[in-house]
């Protein structure tokens, strides 16, 4: 429920709400708030969803994510790119990669489309005998950046206005920590980039130049090609990707990091566990402990993928790679807000990290559930609920891969 506060505006008094989606989890939330205002404000129609596709070095998956999300809440979705190039073609004209101080990206590739959408949709209102009232509306938080933390929630956009238009912008999440995000996701039931769950803290470009240095190892680590290709860009243009890293930096920081946690496995890279639905057993929700997940072969009691050869005592990054989907029945952790949601075949989906145990069947004595101990001692979400009631009830393959 999102409350309304001072600065919330009055959704009924605009003629156009435009929602911008980086398909990324703090758009979602935001969508999610903007669309529930607007259903209650009797407005719903006015909502038009925008998406800046940013070509091959955005997540892959991200436009139809977006448009998914926009779909679950019936709002208008429309998608559109720099027509002038995308950002590498820009950085080779350039000679130049972006920069916080220098940031061309995010004005041409977002504001300036964002813009031209706003004339489009003020222009199909028709004559109204008075500007139209554009609420122009973004994920902004301020604990992202000092920056983003001086904005006011809600402002007039004297540059977007004119005597056609009267353009105000509104970061219906400014003040929301990176947890009330996730808990608005959660309740919402609408999916979310996948990449989320292999590690990555924010969305947009896979190699941003703004990024955290962790968040670009892991990056270089998931796109390899991508990586590459910035790289040769790189030595082409003769002009570092960031100051303080070269994108050379970190394909190497991320071949190394991949290095070291091979190293310190005590067996193969990947170890495939087993095939089937996957599950878990009830007393893990009720105890909050999380710990391990089973999974089904068929109908019967019997049908159990036993872990007889689980790598037990060995460290390791559990994760379900998707092969089949379906809906899930599960009624989901209702008191944390947590319901299935059905992932992509083909989605790899971390379920968590640590050292490897499994449980026997109380009826027949093998060992059926299998699970990890995290390293920091908690007692609760040894595995992460919400990658678990992703996979609930979807056929994955169950790897134990290097941490
Ligand atoms: S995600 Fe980063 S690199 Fe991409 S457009 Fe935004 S600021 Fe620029």
């Amino acid at each position: 429920m999102h409350t309304l506060t001072a600065d919330t505006p009055d959704l009924a008094a605009y003629d156009v709400i435009l929602v911008n989606s980086s398909g990324g989890k703090d758009s979602q939330a935001m969508l999610d708030v903007v669309c529930t205002l607007a259903q209650r404000a009797g407005v719903l129609d006015r909502v038009t969803v925008l998406h800046c596709a940013l070509g091959h070095v955005e997540w892959p998956g991200t436009s139809e994510l977006a448009r998914t999300q926009a779909e679950h809440y019936g709002v208008r979705y429309e998608e559109r790119h720099r027509e002038q190039g995308l950002l590498l073609d820009q950085v080779c004209r350039r000679g130049k990669w972006p920069s916080a101080s220098a940031r061309y990206c995010t004005s041409d590739q977002k504001r300036g489309p964002a813009r031209k959408i706003i004339t489009q949709l003020v222009a199909e209102l028709g004559d109204l005998d008075r500007p139209a009232r554009v609420l122009n509306c973004m994920g902004l938080r301020a604990e992202e950046s000092r920056a983003r933390l001086r904005k006011s929630p809600l402002s007039r956009d004297e540059a977007a206005s004119s005597g056609r238009r009267i353009v105000d912008t509104w970061l219906p999440i400014h003040d929301w920590t990176e947890d009330q995000v996730w808990q608005r996701i959660r309740q919402s039931g609408v999916p979310y980039h996948p990449a989320y769950d292999q590690g990555m803290t924010r969305l947009s470009c896979s190699l941003c130049v703004l990024a955290s240095r962790a968040d670009l190892i892991r990056a270089a680590q998931l796109r390899p090609d991508l990586a590459a290709e910035y790289a040769t860009l790189e030595t082409e243009i003769g002009h570092r990707f960031r100051n303080d890293m070269s994108m050379s930096d970190i394909i190497t920081a991320a071949a190394a990091s991949s290095a070291v946690s091979l190293e310190g496995a005590e067996h193969a890279a990947v170890v495939e566990l087993g095939q089937g639905q996957l599950w878990w057993p009830r007393f893990e929700r009720h105890t909050d402990r999380y710990g391990t997940i089973f999974l089904c072969t068929g109908p019967d009691s019997e049908d159990y993928v036993t872990f007889e050869s689980a790598p037990v005592g060995s460290r390791g990054r559990l994760v379900a790679v998707v092969l089949e989907t379906r809906p899930s029945v599960h009624c989901g952790d209702l008191t944390r807000g947590l319901a299935p949601t059905t992932p992509a075949v083909g989605e790899e989906i971390t379920l968590g990290s640590g050292t490897v145990f499994t449980e026997p069947d109380p009826d027949t004595g093998l060992p059926t559930a299998v699970g990890l101990v995290p390293d920091d001692g908690r007692d609760e979400d040894w595995l992460d609920p919400r990658a678990l009631y992703r996979c609930h009830n979807q056929t994955v393959r169950l790897e134990l891969r290097a941490a």
